[in-house]
């Protein structure tokens, strides 16, 4: 059994961006399967020769009405199944207050956490990432799931906590 890695975070911030590129730096592996829906939900991801299963949470929709209820139980679902969560925030846009709430139910877990700061496509935006710390869960790593940059350091950090 492979260990699995968790994408959580609020819609929009890029889960399904990161998980695509994720995922296709194991081309040979990842196979387009007729009928399968383009919401994918799991794969089987590779990095410097470290396998695991990653989930993208933003696909499994939940029955609840609010948007809070969704990513909650979204990380609910992530704490459980996951050996390394990945939060994803959005560089652009800032610490959000469901940022807020789905950091502080994963700083509960005591899981290993990696903070993704996703959106930062320029230098400007890699630098000015230093407001995420304020989320409490350690470094925040910038990439842009757009570009690929600072995916290698983000892989890194994720498969020395698998
Ligand atoms: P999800 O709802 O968290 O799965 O987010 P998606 O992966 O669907 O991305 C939401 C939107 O953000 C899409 O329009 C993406 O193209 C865009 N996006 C994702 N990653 C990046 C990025 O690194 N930079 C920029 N500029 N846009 C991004
Ligand atoms: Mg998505």
């Amino acid at each position: 059994v492979l260990p699995v890695v968790a994408l959580v975070g609020r819609p929009n911030v890029g889960k399904s961006t990161i998980f695509n590129r994720i995922i296709s730096q194991r081309l040979s592996i990842v196979e387009d399967t007729p009928g399968v829906t383009r919401d994918r939900i799991y794969a089987h991801g590779e990095w410097v020769g470290k396998e695991f299963s990653i989930i993208d949470t933003g696909g499994i929709t939940l029955d609840d009405q609010t948007l809070n209820k969704e990513i909650t139980g979204q990380a609910e679902i992530a704490i459980e199944e996951a050996d390394v969560v990945v939060m994803i925030v959005d560089a652009r846009v800032g610490v959000t207050p469901e940022d807020e709430i789905v950091a502080k139910i994963l700083y509960k877990s005591h899981k290993p956490i990696v903070l993704a700061v996703n959106k930062a496509d320029n230098l400007d935006q890699r630098q000015d990432i230093y407001d995420f710390y304020t989320l409490g869960l350690g470094e925040p790593f910038a990439v842009s799931g757009v570009h690929g940059t600072g995916m290698g350091d983000l892989l890194d950090e994720i498969v020395k906590k698998l």
